[in-house]
């Protein structure tokens, strides 16, 4: 499944480079130049991930991963450092800072793509492509296909997000606030009561093979997907 990923490096052949090959490999790349850009670009909607150089023209990488780090909103946000330097107390310094993997420049495009599926599968299961399937209703991230019992299930691409978060974490109660953030990518803009229009849609789809029965509204807490 894509992930949007911003690109914050300021050779812009570099990061030309590296947003062909996320693109080859479905992902949606987002670019900035420099910090102030990818601020910009964080506070307007929260990416999946950050590909983030070292050496920025307005401030280090470094400096900008930790400031992430310090903000309830991106805490969470899986960071890549890349360098140029390879020295070993650089890299702690990055790690320190709070970047979950590093990449030191030259990499080969095969790597580079290898730690960022790792990186999704470890930071949101459901950003991946494997199949899931519960009580025979079962979802394939690569084809966008929904089956309940071999019978397919038609459904929009929110709702095929959202069945594809709620099945990737089943019996857990999902607030609408976490649902928005994981599903839409973040809730700045959009109201909670929109998670409900999508529920709903969701449970009518489900409703003919008897599984909108899984979706179960947890009061005064959000939704939970019964595990069986
Ligand atoms: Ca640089």
């Amino acid at each position: 499944m894509s992930a949007q990923i911003l690109i914050v490096e300021d050779e812009p052949a570099i990061r030309e480079l590296i947003a062909v090959n996320l693109r080859h490999a479905g992902h949606v790349p987002l670019q900035a130049a420099d910090v102030a850009s990818a601020r910009a670009q964080i506070d307007a909607a929260l990416p999946d991930l950050v590909l983030l150089d070292w050496m920025l023209p307005d401030m280090s990488g470094i400096d900008l991963a930790r400031q992430l780090r310090a903000d309830a909103r991106t805490r969470e946000l899986p960071i890549i450092m890349l360098t140029a330097r390879a020295e070993e107390t650089d890299k702690l310094q990055g790690f320190d800072a709070g970047a979950d993997d590093y990449l030191t420049k030259p990499f080969s495009p095969r790597e580079l793509l290898a730690r960022v599926r790792a990186l999704l599968r470890r930071s949101s299961p459901e950003s991946t492509d494997d199949p899931v399937e519960i009580a025979g209703l079962r979802l394939e991230p690569d084809t966008f296909r929904v089956t309940a019992q071999g019978a397919p299930v038609d459904l929009s691409p929110t709702e095929f997000r959202l069945l594809h978060y709620l099945m990737k974490h089943p019996d857990r109660v999902l607030s609408r606030a976490k649902l928005l953030d994981s599903v839409w990518g973040d809730h700045v803009f959009i109201e909670e009561r929109t998670v409900d229009v999508h529920i709903r849609r969701l449970r009518l789809a489900l409703q003919r093979s008897g599984h909108d029965r899984l979706v179960d509204t947890v009061r005064g807490g959000g939704y939970r997907f019964l595990p069986a």
